[in-house]
């Protein structure tokens, strides 16, 4: 078994722990040759020091100095470099053969790109890349012609539930009618409209069953981060939008399903636990221990499902409109939450105006076709401006 090389863009999050967590598990299998984090160096000091990578890379050039003694102090001789290039220099340089793409945001696009253009293995947590660059990213995984295996827990347990031969030719459709993806409904599916007005950042990243970042954990609250995924789904296994379904799931143990035209519905469960579908994608085609608990389905009282209520989530519907629009829609829809969601955890922007944001937004920016990067990249950044205003309007 030959030693697979791993470079992890976004190592001090959440997935990114989680994943070092499971390599921890396999040293014979997995040699951890790059580590990305923007800001904590304390803990991106530590993770090097655990797992001697050649590169470690920050987000500037104070961060890179302070980080450069905690490494000298323990005598390593990581490489360290900061800045958006130096993520590129990360995937490039390290010699890695897979990246695991775990940085949150627009901020992780062009990184994971180009270890799609270079034929690399990418586990792809970071949904937003996809998102706003569907068709372009596609591309680039194709001319690279490396794997990609979907991190994210509702598009690998589809994966593991498709034929082996659909990722060879997904236009033949091999008997799927429909993907299910499942959505806990977050901490606020029950709570009554009249009560979001005042929900606090706590509240919201405050999820019942996952443990995840602060952004992706208000876009669960929203559901915006369902709305991501049908997208992400969209691009990764080349279904036509209206066979892609969303059904709540509160317990959130079938992490989802694939219909069949034969009447069959297969579904992939387990605990909400993110070290399961990173190990699948480290290991594919082969399983790995995981470190995870068994599930334990006698246990649990019951597994319930119904459909999601677009009024109690105009984030939701936000979303689905944005994917039929196609083109840069997905990009506009994406920059516009993000800066929404970053001004409601830091600004005091309140909960219910992200969907307004995000509409306003969507409604200033005409689609065009997502030709080539540097467009998208302007896209980004114009539906940026746009959010930010109006938000410094909404706080006048
Ligand atoms: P997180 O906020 O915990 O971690 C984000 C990582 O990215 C950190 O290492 C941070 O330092 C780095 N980062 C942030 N901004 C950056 C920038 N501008 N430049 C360079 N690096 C930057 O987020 P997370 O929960 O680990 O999520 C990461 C991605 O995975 C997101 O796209 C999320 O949607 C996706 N995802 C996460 C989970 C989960 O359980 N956490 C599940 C499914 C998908
Ligand atoms: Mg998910």
């Amino acid at each position: 078994m030959s030693v697979k090389r791993i470079a992890i863009l976004g190592s001090t999050g959440s997935i990114g722990v989680n994943t070092l967590d499971v390599i921890r598990l396999h040293p014979d299998r997995y040699k951890v040759v790059a580590l990305t984090a923007a800001k904590q160096v304390d803990l991106l000091a530590e993770q090097c020091a655990q797992f001697k990578p050649l590169i470690a890379v920050v987000a500037d050039e104070a961060g890179a100095s302070r980080l450069r003694k905690l490494l000298q102090d323990k005598k390593l001789s990581t490489q360290v470099l900061y800045g958006p290039d130096a993520l590129l220099t990360a995937v490039t340089d390290s010699d890695c053969d897979t990246v695991m793409a775990a940085i949150v945001g627009a901020a992780g696009l062009v990184p994971t790109l180009a270890a799609a253009k270079a034929g690399k293995r990418v586990l792809l947590a970071n949904k937003e890349a996809l998102v706003m660059s569907g068709d372009l990213f596609m591309q680039a995984m194709q001319t690279g012609g490396g794997d990609l295996l979907p991190i994210d827990s509702e598009h690998n347990a589809i994966f593991q539930c498709l034929p082996e031969q659909f990722s060879k030719l997904p236009q033949a459709h091999h008997g799927v009618e429909e993907l299910w993806l499942t959505a806990s409904g977050g901490p606020f599916r029950n709570t009554p409209k009249a009560d979001l007005a005042g929900i606090t950042p706590e509240q919201a990243c405050a999820h019942p069953n996952w443990v995840m970042g602060r952004k992706i954990s208000v876009d669960s609250a929203t559901m915006m981060n369902k709305g991501l995924e049908v997208i992400e789904a969209f691009w990764l296994f080349g279904l036509p939008l209206e066979r892609i379904k969303v059904l709540i799931h509160p317990q959130s143990v079938v992490h989802s399903m694939v219909r069949y035209r034969d009447g069959s519905v297969l579904a992939q469960m387990g605990q909400p636990d993110m070290r399961t579908p990173i190990a699948y994608g480290l290991a594919w085609p082969e399983r790995i221990d995981a470190g995870v608990a068994p599930l334990n389905l006698s246990q649990m009282a019951n597994l319930s499902f119904s459909e999601p209520d677009l009024t109690q989530f105009p984030c939701l519907a936000l979303a689905f409109a944005a994917a039929k629009a196609g083109g840069t829609a997905p990009t506009v829809l994406n920059a516009a939450n993000e800066v929404a969601v970053a001004a409601f955890l830091d600004a005091g922007l309140p909960y219910l105006e992200i969907p307004v944001v995000v509409e306003k937004t969507l409604n200033q920016i005409e689609t065009l076709a997502a030709s080539s990067l540097e467009l998208i990249l302007e896209v980004d950044t114009q539906a940026r401006r746009i959010a930010n205003n109006l938000i410094r309007e909404n706080q006048r």
